[in-house]
């Protein structure tokens, strides 16, 4: 099974047609059907690492300020607490814990699975990402998930190489500064050579300003981590700039080619005046 991170961006992509949505619905098709799906979000960021455990995960609305229609989105994928002691075994001796009542499906999960798994019949688990740990472990525990793509688990991660929301310039929603197309580049160029080396991006001169919290950054480790294990350097599948301050850049490991994304019709991403501080994206 091959693996993929997801620069998410905006809640909105998850009701827009883009070419980034487009890429990530062209990549679930080109994939063999999944057992389950495996999502490192940026949005379950806490202090542990946790692996959902639920029979039927709920649909979480984590977010304030977007549109009712956004809010009435719901991904009703069931889980599978059989991977979820799967997960918890390939990660040994790094403690997961089972989580059978607490988070569940967050947006930066669903946005994309709607576009790349419509259907929502294929079991959703999602991974916490452990506040508490430093990079180097969040790429050792995404080598260890490795060992799950012989077992029919697609590993997602998503969140945003570069997520700046202080610098957001909302009318600008295709833009990418100066700073943030350098250390998308630099991230570029180690995730398609040396993945297992990503962890020094930290020392890039722009990494402050790219990732001013870790939380949209980490999950591109794990799929880093995963690339380094396999031996098998990442992939561009998209790229592009929101925002002026968001990388939208995705990767694959082991995946068939897609080919370049169609424009899509209605691929003019919709304005949204939202103060950066009344939002969670
Ligand atoms: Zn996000």
């Amino acid at each position: 099974m091959p693996a993929l991170f997801v620069g998410h961006g905006s809640p909105m992509n998850a009701l827009e047609h883009n070419r980034y949505t487009e890429s990530w619905r062209a990549f679930g098709a080109s994939v063999p059907t999944p057992r389950a799906l495996l999502v490192i979000s940026a949005h379950w960021y806490i202090n542990a690492t946790a692996v959902t455990a639920m029979a039927a995960p709920r649909t979480i609305h984590d977010f304030f300020g977007f549109p009712d229609e956004l809010f009435a989105v719901e991904y009703p994928a069931p889980g599978e607490p059989e991977v979820a002691a799967e997960v918890a075994d390939v990660a040994h001796p790094i403690w997961v814990g089972l989580d059978h009542d607490s988070w569940g499906l967050d947006h930066g999960t669903w946005s994309v699975l709607v576009h790349a798994f419509p259907d929502a019949d294929i079991p959703v688990l999602q991974l916490s990402i452990n506040a508490a740990k430093p990079f180097e472990d969040h790429v050792a525990l995404g080598a260890r998930l490795s060992a799950l793509r012989d077992r029919g688990v697609l590993v997602i991660g998503s969140g945003n190489v570069v997520h700046n929301l202080r610098q957001v310039s909302w009318n600008r929603p295709e833009a990418g500064d100066d700073w943030a197309q350098r250390f998308d580049e630099s991230a570029r160029a180690i995730m398609t050579t040396d993945p297992g080396d990503v962890a020094r991006l930290r020392e890039h001169p722009d990494f402050a300003r790219a990732a001013p919290t870790p939380d949209h950054f980490i999950p591109l480790l794990y799929v880093a981590g995963l690339a380094a294990a396999a031996a098998h350097p990442a992939d561009v599948l998209v790229d592009g700039y929101a925002f002026g301050s968001l990388s939208m850049t995705s990767y694959t490991v082991g995946a068939p080619p897609v080919g370049p994304p169609p424009d899509a019709p209605g691929a003019e991403p919709e304005r949204v005046d939202i103060p950066a501080d009344e939002t969670n994206i």
